[in-house]
């Protein structure tokens, strides 16, 4: 493709028109288009829209197991033999800490995740209490993943102060029976219109490589557009022995980095967050994802390790991003004690030895 086509790409997606099916698709998959101009593309509508910026997120999980629903992809789920350890819901004091150290690591929101369907009423009321006593300690964004909620509910915790509910749509809705099979896709729309009527930011994304369509890929990027979600989250899906789904499809770097390009294009203004996986699929080309994404999730995942704090902060000030912080990212890393780790580098012997240099080398010749 000429300069043209990545120009007008970039031109319709800065003037929120839409871009059709057909070049979605080939987005994906046409070798035509050259990943290094379309990752610019993209750059071009997330500095439009996001300036340079990085939000960070940490996930606390403040509960690990004990759930019924049985979502193929969790670690979580009823059906999982997965090697969790569990435990049920943290106590208050512990949450609270744990909101503290995402302040003080350079989170810009931190995300309570809540294992299960849906919660009680009881558990709502709870919930509030915490959004609460997070708010009037530390200046930061909240946003809680309860499972199903109704508008009643998503009024309480409107009210207590939540800036956004997670809830992702997972896949498309012809794909959704096949990684779930205790609630309807039907039901997380519910939900998300019950967070939007009460004014809640929506969070809602999707995991990739659960065997799903390139065509399912697109719907959930149209779907997520038509919502206005004001963040989303792209998963690649970490395989997790004893999970139901325990192998992702092909995905590779390249690939993952045309879908974020997509979820851009199609969501200009949203935050389009490199989420689970990033590790694990983007590998030597994880960087190339803060050319569309401009959020992601440090300290790793639900269930899974990510890199290290200090190697994803360097990641971001390396590539010349910043952090969107109360603290700077120079001080973030020296937090993490940065000088120490390349001081390190430097006194670790870096010098071949024999055996590098010479494998052949007979061992009664040394
Ligand atoms: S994704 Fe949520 S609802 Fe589904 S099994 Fe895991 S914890 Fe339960």
């Amino acid at each position: 493709m000429n300069h043209e086509f990545y120009q007008k790409l970039a031109d319709t997606s800065i003037n929120e028109e839409i871009v059709s099916k057909n070049i979605a698709h080939q987005i994906l998959t046409s070798s035509e288009i050259a990943l290094l101009p379309l990752l610019n593309a993209a750059y071009e509508v997330r500095t439009k829209f996001t300036g340079k910026g990085v939000k960070v997120h940490i996930i606390n999980n403040t509960q690990n197991g004990y759930c019924p629903e049985d979502c193929h992809y969790c670690a979580q789920a009823k059906t999982s033999d997965a090697a969790i350890e569990e435990y049920p819901l943290k106590p208050d004091h512990e949450i609270i800490a744990e909101a503290k150290n995402a302040y003080e690591k350079g989170a810009y929101r931190y995300c309570m995740v809540f294992a299960g369907r849906g919660p009680t009423k009881k558990r709502v009321e709870h919930l509030a209490q915490l959004i609460r006593d997070i708010k009037s300690k530390y200046p930061i964004e909240i946003c809680v993943s309860t499972g199903l909620l109704d508008n009643e509910k998503a009024r309480v915790l409107k009210e207590a102060g939540l800036d956004r509910l997670n809830h992702n749509l997972n896949t498309s809705e012809r794909h959704y029976p096949e990684i779930c099979t205790t609630h309807t896709y039907q039901d997380r729309l519910n939900t998300l219109q019950a967070a939007r009527g009460a004014g809640i930011q929506l969070c809602s994304g999707m995991i990739v490589g659960m065997k799903e369509t390139h065509a399912d890929i697109i719907e959930v990027a149209y779907t997520l557009r038509s919502m206005k979600a004001e963040s989303i989250p792209i998963n690649f899906l970490i395989p997790i022995a004893g999970n139901t789904l325990k192998e992702t499809s092909e995905l590779t770097p390249n690939f993952c980095l045309r879908i974020l390009c997509l979820f851009r294009f199609l969501n200009p203004r949203a935050e389009i967050r490199v989420a689970a996986g990033r590790e694990i699929h983007l590998r030597s080309m994880e960087v190339m994802a803060l050319y569309p994404a401009n959020s992601l999730f440090l300290d790793g995942y639900l269930n899974t390790k990510g890199d290290n704090r200090a190697k994803t902060l360097q990641m971001i000030k390396d590539a010349g991003f910043s952090v969107e912080s109360d603290h700077s990212i120079e001080d973030l890393l020296l937090n993490e004690q940065t000088a120490a780790v390349k001081s390190s580098y430097v006194d670790q012997t870096l010098i071949k030895g024999l055996k590098e240099l010479r494998p052949q080398l007979r061992t009664d010749l040394r």
